[in-house]
């Protein structure tokens, strides 16, 4: 499985480096986990075909999950793509989405491809194409609920990391965390190949103290500050002094790996 890491920026605007996005390559499918990064002059900088993604995981609805979501369908509709998109995601976040689509004039008798809208639920697994998606929940937006939900009863306030299964190996995509701890759902089902973390809500040293409970064969840092740009030997030396024995890769804007 090939993942390219669009965005690895965190919430504040950096200069060079995107906000969040990753673009999961398989042979027979591909899935985008949130929309933050400029997919869509990526896809077209690659050549890649307008069918791809064939998904998107949306976690929660801040600006550098969400806010290049708009502007991907505009692109894919110039571009005549004529393949479902199936979107997957809180089912709140789902309907502001789609009602933020008709704003932008994207109506769905227009853009000449369907988008399927796929509400999820924390802990129910289902199968899509060749993947295994299992969405678990996590507090990043308790904290600024408990402040503001009773004023603004229609924002979504929920946040979904994802456990994706493939070929018989077990990955996860943190979204956003309060605190690591919140990953336990996904990492205490078995062996996971590649956890895709963010790296910015919490301090560091709590991610690694966290991970040597499960089985982790490498973390994948993304979601991070600017001023860890250039840190990721100080990461892996932390990784080693709470024994966490999986590799550590701390990632950069526009880069692919095979995970
Ligand atoms: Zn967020």
């Amino acid at each position: 499985m090939r993942a390219i890491f669009l965005g690895t920026a965190d919430g504040h605007t950096s200069a060079r480096r995107e906000h969040s996005g990753i673009l999961i390559l398989t042979q027979e499918s591909s899935i985008l986990l949130d929309c933050g990064a400029s997919v869509a002059r990526f896809l077209l900088h690659k050549k890649i075909d307008a069918d791809i993604p064939e998904s998107i995981w949306v976690s929660h609805m801040h600006s550098d999950h969400i806010g290049q979501f708009s502007m991907l369908i505009q692109s894919l509709w110039l571009r005549t793509r004529r393949a479902p998109l199936h979107v997957f995601g809180p089912a709140d976040v789902l309907e502001d989405m789609k009602n933020w689509l008709e704003k932008c004039l994207l109506f769905p008798e227009l853009i000449g491809f369907p988008i399927q809208w796929h509400s999820v639920k924390p802990g129910r697994g289902f199968t899509h194409g060749p993947f295994k998606l299992t969405p678990f929940a996590t507090q990043h937006l308790a904290n600024l609920a408990s402040h503001f939900k009773r004023a603004y009863p229609n924002t979504c306030f929920e946040c979904y990391g994802l456990i994706l299964e493939h070929e018989g190996n077990r990955y996860v995509y943190s979204a956003d965390l309060a605190h690591p701890s919140e990953l336990s759902p996904a990492l205490k089902g078995g062996k996971v190949s590649a956890l895709l973390c963010e790296l910015t809500h919490f301090p560091e040293r709590d991610l690694f103290h966290e991970l040597v409970k499960y089985s982790v064969e490498s973390v994948w840092i993304t979601h991070y500050p600017d001023h860890l740009v250039r840190r990721e030997a100080e990461l892996k030396l932390m990784a080693r002094e709470e024994k966490f024995r999986g590799e550590v890769h701390l990632m950069h804007d526009r880069v692919a790996h095979e995970i």
